[in-house]
C-alpha cells in the first residue's frame, strides 16, 4: 500500500463501551488481510503516563517493551494482534503540552503566541503521522480516550477534523455508540446515538462507520434508521452486541463486513475474507472448555480492571489447557492466620499480585506461607516475588523482622531492599526499573524447564529488587534464584523446586500473554493447578 491511511476511533454516549476491544478487532482484521498496522491511544487528561495514577482510577497500568507505563488498552492492543507497542503508541494531553513548552521553552516558535490551535493541534497530528510514516504502516488506528463532548477531547477532535480534511480518503472516523433498551418502553432508543453524532458534527466531523453498542439485536430497520439521520452508508453501521468472550468481537466485526465498510471508506480494493484459522481455533476451545480451574487472585485492588492482564493471561492459558479459569478475588488485606484456609479453600492455585506500599502487605505474606506450607500452585508477580522472599526469610531463615525496603525502611532484615539506582529518585513519574530486560535462566531449574531456553526477556516495573547478599542463605534452606539479569546481576526469578509450583518473578509475564501466544509460565502455573485438584 503507498501511503499510510488513519483510522481515529472515538466514542459516544457513554464511556466504558469498548472503544479499546473494537479498535483491537480492527486491528486484527486488517492484519489478517495482510496490512502492517499499528493502533495507538491517545488519552486526553494531563498526567504524562498513568504510572502515577492509582489502579482505582484508572485500572492496570500496562508497560510497553521499551518501558513506557500505559494505558490498559495496550494490552488489548497486544493481546489480539501480538504486535509490540512502543512509547509511540500512547500519548496524553500531558505529554503533548510538554512537548509544545518544552519547544517554547527552546525557542523553537520564533516569537510567536503557543495556542491550542494551531500548536497544540499540530502536535497531536505530528504524532499520530509520526508512526505512519517512521515505520511504514500501512494502517494506524488511533482510539481517542474520553466521550465526545468532554472539554478536554476538543483538541484531538480538531486535529482529526483536519487530518480527515487534508488527507481525504486516507482519514476515516469510526464512532462507537450506544443504543439503549429501554425496558418499560419495550423499545430500543437511537436517539443517544444520532446526538453523538451531531456532537460530532457540529466538531465538522463526519463518521464514516458507526459501531452501536447494544444489549439486544438490532433490526436492520434501525441500522436503517441510524444511517439515514447520522449520514452514514447502511452497511456501514454495524452493530456490536454482548458476546461469550471479548475474543469473539472479531469474528461478529468479520461477520459483519466492517473491515471491508472501512477498506472501501479507504478507498482499498477489497481481497478475500480472511480465514483467522488459529484465532477461531482458539474461540473453538474456548467454548469447549466447560471443566473448571479455580485460581484466587491475592491482592488489594478490589476490581476487574487492576490486574487485567494477569487476568487475560490466566483466562488464555485455561483455554489451552482445556479449562475454564474461574478467578476469584481475595482481598490481602481481610486475609489473617486465622481466616487464611476459608479464605483459599477450594482454589487450586493463588496469585499473589504485584502493588505498591504497605496497605495489604501482611496478607500477601500470609497468603504465601500457607500455600507454601500446604503445597498449592503459587505463583508470585513482582511484590507478590517479593511477598514470597520475605515470607520465608521469616518462617525459613527465622528472621521475623524481615521485610522489604519499601514497607519497613530501617528493618536489619532487608530481604528485599531498594536498587541502588533508585536511591536518589525523587520524582515518582516514569523513573521505575521500566520495560523489557534480560535475564538468563539456572539449566536445570524448574522455571527453565518451564520456558525451555536460557535466555529470555521480560518487562518490569519496579523499584526494589531481591537483595542478592543474602542469596546463598536462601538457596541453602531451599528457595533458589534462577533467573538474573547478566548486567545488573538482578535477581530476577526465585523457586522452591521440592514444591508443585512455586515461582516469583520481579518481571511482570503477563504483559507478554497474548491469544496465539499465552504465556508459557501462565500455562504452565494453570496446567499445575488442574493437577493439584485432582489430587486434592
Ligand atoms: N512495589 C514493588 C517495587 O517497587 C513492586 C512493584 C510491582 O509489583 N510492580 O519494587
Amino acid at each position: 500500500m503507498a501511503e499510510t491511511k488513519y483510522i481515529f476511533v472515538t466514542g459516544g454516549v457513554v464511556s466504558s463501551l469498548g472503544k479499546g476491544i473494537i479498535s483491537s478487532s480492527i486491528g486484527k482484521l486488517l492484519q489478517a488481510r495482510g496490512y502492517n498496522i499499528t493502533i495507538q491511544k491517545f488519552d486526553p487528561y494531563i498526567n504524562i503516563d498513568p504510572g502515577t495514577l492509582n489502579p482505582y482510577e484508572h485500572g492496570e497500568c500496562y508497560v510497553t517493551v521499551d518501558g513506557m507505563e500505559t494505558d490498559l488498552d495496550l494490552g488489548h492492543y497486544e493481546r489480539f494482534t501480538g504486535i509490540k507497542t512502543t512509547k509511540a503508541n500512547s500519548m496524553t494531553t500531558g505529554r503533548i503540552y510538554k512537548s509544545v513548552i518544552d519547544k517554547e521553552r527552546r525557542g523553537d516558535y520564533l516569537g510567536k503566541t503557543i495556542q491550542v490551535v494551531p500548536h497544540i493541534t499540530d502536535e497531536i497530528k505530528r504524532n499520530i503521522k509520526l508512526l505512519g510514516q517512521k515505520y511504514h504502516y500501512d494502517f494506524v488506528i488511533t482510539e481517542i480516550g474520553g466521550t465526545i463532548g468532554d472539554i478536554e477531547s476538543a483538541p484531538f477532535l480538531e486535529a482529526i477534523r483536519q487530518m480527515k480534511w487534508e488527507l481525504g480518503k486516507r482519514a476515516i472516523n469510526l464512532h462507537l455508540t450506544y443504543v439503549p433498551y429501554l425496558k418499560a418502553a419495550g423499545e430500543l432508543k437511537t436517539k443517544p446515538t444520532q446526538h453523538s453524532v451531531k456532537e460530532l458534527q457540529s466538531v465538522g466531523i463526519q463518521p464514516d462507520v458507526l459501531v452501536l453498542r447494544t444489549e439486544k439485536h438490532l433490526d436492520d430497520d434501525i441500522r436503517k434508521k441510524v444511517a439515514a439521520f447520522c449520514n452514514v452508508d447502511f452497511d456501514c453501521v454495524v452493530q456490536s452486541e454482548d458476546l461469550p468472550s471479548i475474543y469473539d468481537v472479531p469474528i461478529n466485526m468479520l461477520n459483519q463486513g466492517l473491515d471491508e465498510a472501512i477498506l472501501r471508506k479507504c478507498g482499498e480494493q477489497i481481497g478475500d475474507k480472511p480465514a483467522l484459522g488459529p484465532w477461531r481455533e482458539f474461540l473453538d476451545r474456548q467454548r469447549k472448555a466447560t471443566k473448571e480451574v479455580h485460581i484466587g487472585l491475592v491482592g488489594k485492588y478490589d476490581l476487574q480492571d487492576a490486574y487485567k492482564s494477569i487476568r487475560e493471561g490466566l483466562l488464555q492459558a485455561g483455554v489451552y489447557n482445556d479449562h475454564k479459569t474461574i478467578i476469584t478475588f481475595i482481598n490481602s488485606e481481610e486475609l489473617t492466620e486465622q481466616n487464611v484456609e476459608e479464605k483459599l479453600k477450594g482454589q487450586d492455585g493463588v496469585v499473589i499480585c504485584p502493588g505498591f506500599g504497605q496497605r495489604g502487605i501482611e496478607g500477601k505474606i500470609i497468603a504465601a506461607h500457607y500455600t507454601r506450607t500446604h503445597n498449592i500452585p503459587t505463583f508470585g508477580i513482582c511484590l507478590g516475588m517479593q511477598m514470597m522472599v520475605i515470607e520465608f526469610a521469616r518462617n525459613v531463615l527465622g528472621y521475623k523482622d524481615a521485610n522489604s525496603r519499601e514497607i519497613d525502611e530501617k528493618t536489619p532484615h532487608n530481604v528485599i531492599d531498594i536498587m541502588e539506582e533508585q536511591k536518589n529518585i525523587t520524582n515518582m513519574g516514569g523513573t521505575m526499573r521500566l520495560g523489557a530486560y534480560e535475564c538468563v535462566l539456572r539449566q536445570g531449574s524448574h522455571t527453565f524447564n518451564i520456558y525451555k531456553q536460557e535466555h529470555i526477556q521480560e518487562r518490569h516495573r519496579h523499584r526494589y529488587e531481591f537483595n542478592n547478599s543474602y542469596e546463598k542463605e536462601f538457596e541453602k534452606n531451599g528457595m533458589m534464584c534462577v533467573g538474573r539479569n547478566p548486567e545488573s546481576e538482578l535477581i530476577e526469578i526465585v523457586e522452591i523446586p521440592g514444591l508443585k509450583w512455586y515461582i516469583g518473578t520481579q518481571f511482570h509475564p503477563e504483559y507478554q500473554s497474548t491469544v496465539l501466544h499465552p504465556h508459557p509460565l501462565f500455562l504452565d502455573f494453570v496446567k499445575a493447578s488442574i493437577e493439584n485438584q485432582k489430587k486434592k
